[in-house]
């Protein structure tokens, strides 16, 4: 990179990704507890795609019984403090709180579900599960993201033997290397792996599925297998330029900022972001606290059209990130590092199909953004090379097809979840797949 963003001290670089929201103290939160209504017909636990007994662990901390609280909390998700600090609680249990229709402030699910968390995993993950007859019976898994991650627990207690393969030195996936530092730390995804590996669950670590084995290989060595793998590389732009010095693709990025060695990671002082996703966000709002002067986020569509939640919308506004809206880049310009990136002026011309209005492009409209780091974020392709191998599994839109009811895919002895199946959705969402999928897979295998 030509101009390097000066180094802060250790000091400034924790400041800077101090948790957005620190834990409660035991008596905020049992004040927070205690405002809860329990509903009976709870919204909050509906809007839970793991469905978390949100009342019922809730009623629990007030009546000081952290325990049962964590225990109600893990028998529907097994990565429960990651999720209660990552999840977008304002679009999921917080934003359906009864109390938002009154005008006041929802319960604040994410802080209490993570105190109930932090409580057990401080007092070493005491054994609170009750487990099945041992079957006999193995099930591989491919990955160790949040998908695989609570499919291997849950057979475990259904009585399996259950290895993961995962392809990293470090297991976890999404939850270890891909959530911002802000709202998660890598030590709370080793954590929970850390209690699923005490269950009985093993993991081998750096086996690349299609490279160091095959895939034929793990099915033929298991009884049934499932496919928690996330996704593949990120999409390029397909603009002159992309090969300078200084182009960066997001998920790299924020893998190396998760690293949580700072000092190490090398940002631009000036840099953008292309895409206008929950990522772009990420790298954004990661790029300014690693000390970037000025930070851009480049949209070809306009903010209606963002794929990125309102609330992360409105942090990186609060981090002074700013946006160039239908503005389509043409070009990272620079000799042999980037020096700045061309664009051109968009313009809707027509709906289009649902979402998606059709573009134009303004003539002679283009400009120049002076920057020293260019970082793409605009989606990622599927893991179709050793996908497409296996028999009767059948892919469209690069997302494997599963029977939505047992989460079974065309070939009898695999099932899938998490990102492979839907393209990208949230951790939790994930962490449901892989559980229910636990369930059709031992319904095959008892049949
Ligand atoms: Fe408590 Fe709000 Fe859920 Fe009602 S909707 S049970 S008040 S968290």
């Amino acid at each position: 990179m030509k101009n390097l963003a000066p180094k802060l001290s250790l000091k400034e670089y924790e400041n800077n990704f101090a948790e957005l929201h620190p834990p409660f103290t035991p008596l905020t939160a049992k004040a927070e507890a205690e405002r809860c209504l329990y509903c009976y017909d709870s919204p909050c636990t509906k809007s839970c795609p793991t469905h978390i007994d949100i009342p019922a662990f809730i009623k629990k901390i007030s009546t000081d019984n952290l325990l049962g609280s964590a225990k109600t909390i893990l028998d529907s998700n097994w990565v429960a403090l990651t999720c209660a600090k990552a999840c977008p609680v304002e679009v999921l249990c917080e934003g359906a709180c009864v109390y938002n229709d009154k005008g006041e402030k929802p319960i604040e699910i994410g802080r209490l579900q993570r105190y109930a968390m932090d409580n057990y995993f401080r007092n070493s993950s005491p054994n609170i599960f009750t487990f099945s007859k041992k079957k006999n019976k193995s099930v591989g898994i491919i990955g160790s993201g949040p998908a695989g991650l609570a499919c291997s627990a849950e057979l475990t207690l259904l009585g399996y033997d259950v290895i993961i393969y995962e392809a990293n030195k470090i297991p976890g996936g999404l939850n270890t290397w891909g959530i911002a530092p802000y709202k998660t730390r890598r030590q709370d995804s080793l954590k929970e792996i850390k209690l699923i590996k005490s269950l009985g669950v093993k993991i081998k670590t750096g086996i690349k599925v299609g490279e160091t084995v095959s895939v034929e290989d793990i099915i033929k060595k298991h009884d049934a297998v499932f496919l928690g793998v996330g996704l593949g590389k990120s999409s390029e732009l397909e603009i002159p330029g992309e090969e300078l010095k200084g182009v960066y693709n997001a998920i790299n990025f924020i893998e190396k900022v998760k690293s949580e060695n700072w000092n190490s990671v090398k940002v631009g002082k000036r840099v953008a972001i292309i895409g206008a996703g929950n990522t772009s966000i990420d790298a954004a709002t990661e790029a300014k606290r690693l000390g970037a002067e000025q930070v851009y986020i480049i949209y070809r569509r306009d903010t209606s059209q963002m794929s990125a939640y309102d609330f992360e919308f409105l942090l990186a506004k609060k981090d002074e990130i700013l946006f160039y809206f239908n503005s389509a880049p043409k070009k990272i310009v620079g000799k042999k590092y980037v020096e700045g990136i061309e664009c051109i002026k968009t313009k809707l011309i027509s709906k289009g199909l649902k979402d998606k209005p059709k573009l134009t492009v303004i003539p002679k409209s283009e400009f120049i953004i002076p920057v020293d780091m260019v970082i793409k974020a605009i989606g990622q392709k599927s893991h179709n090379n050793f996908l497409n191998s296996i028999k009767e599994l059948k892919m469209r839109d690069g997302k494997v097809v599963v029977n939505k009811k047992n989460y079974q895919t065309g070939n009898a002895k695999v099932f899938a979840g998490g990102d492979c199946i839907n393209g990208g959705k949230e951790v939790v969402n994930a962490a449901y797949d892989g559980k229910m999928a636990a369930h059709g897979i031992d319904e095959y295998l008892s049949n």
